[in-house]
């Protein structure tokens, strides 16, 4: 049986990747940060355990790797705890600029360093990265979460160049406009315009993400390495 960690797990996204990799007969452990009801929750259904660790922290990673390799060693990462934030650049302070890199970028480093030495000693592997259509094309009012999740390409695209000798392959899913508490501030009427702007006219779903992200942890994916994939419905930002 495979070990997935999924960090960021308890809710959106990575919850569903929770739910998807273990109906897959993954073994799966999952971080979180605030939310134990519901990380309990995910618990009682699906062969998965939750651990409450700040993804920006070196020392809550490697309490919980201490957790983990009690049971086996990490086959497939998936760095997908974020957050975001809406804010004119003037007014973007240096503690929300911290804080955006600290959970999005430094918490992709930390993870992937902290488990990577499960994946090089048996020289095999996968990291599977979840940036967003706003790293890729930029998006008003959010710099620092748009610059944050540029940042998760570059780290995919260098990282895989490192690893691929070792037999790790290292992707990232770039997500457009997903249903998830991330996006419970925009309103009707913004969500009906960025349905009208994409093609396939609805928002994404959890399990459009999930998907994607256990199709590269397959032996399907074994020859995909340094790449983004776009999952947006055919958005053009
Ligand atoms: P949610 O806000 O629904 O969930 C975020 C998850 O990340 C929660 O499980 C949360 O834990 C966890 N998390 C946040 N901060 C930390 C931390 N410091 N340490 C550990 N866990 C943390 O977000 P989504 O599911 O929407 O987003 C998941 C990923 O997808 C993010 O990287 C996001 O940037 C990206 N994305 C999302 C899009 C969308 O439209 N929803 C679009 C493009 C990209 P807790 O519950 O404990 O707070």
């Amino acid at each position: 049986m495979k070990n997935v960690l999924i960090t960021g797990g308890s809710r959106g996204i990575g919850a569903e990747c929770v739910r998807v990799f273990s109906e897959a007969g993954f073994r799966v452990f999952f971080t979180y940060k605030n939310s134990g009801e519901e990380a309990r929750e995910l618990e009682k259904n699906f062969r998965a355990r939750g651990i409450k660790c700040d993804v920006s922290s070196f020392k809550d990673t490697e309490a919980a790797a201490e957790i983990i390799h009690k049971t086996g060693e990490i086959d497939v990462i998936i760095n997908n705890a974020g957050i975001s934030q809406i804010k004119m650049f003037q007014d973007i302070t240096e503690a929300d600029w911290d804080r955006m890199f600290d959970v999005n970028v430094k918490g992709m480093f930390v993870t992937s360093r902290v488990f990577l030495g499960d994946m090089l000693r048996r020289k095999s592997g996968r990291i599977i990265n979840i940036s967003s259509m706003w790293g890729e094309n930029g998006g008003s009012c959010e710099v620092h979460y748009s610059a944050s999740k540029a940042a998760v390409i570059g780290f995919t695209k260098a990282l895989a160049k490192e690893l691929g000798p070792s037999g790790i392959t290292v992707n990232c899913i770039s997500p457009g406009v997903i249903h998830t508490d991330m996006n419970s501030h925009l309103s009707d009427e913004d969500m009906n315009a960025l349905i009208y702007e994409t093609p396939l006219e609805r928002i994404g779903n959890v399990r459009d993400i999930a998907d994607t992200a256990l199709f590269l942890a397959s032996d399907k994916a074994g020859f995909i390495t340094g790449t983004d994939i776009p999952v947006n419905g055919g958005i053009i930002m």
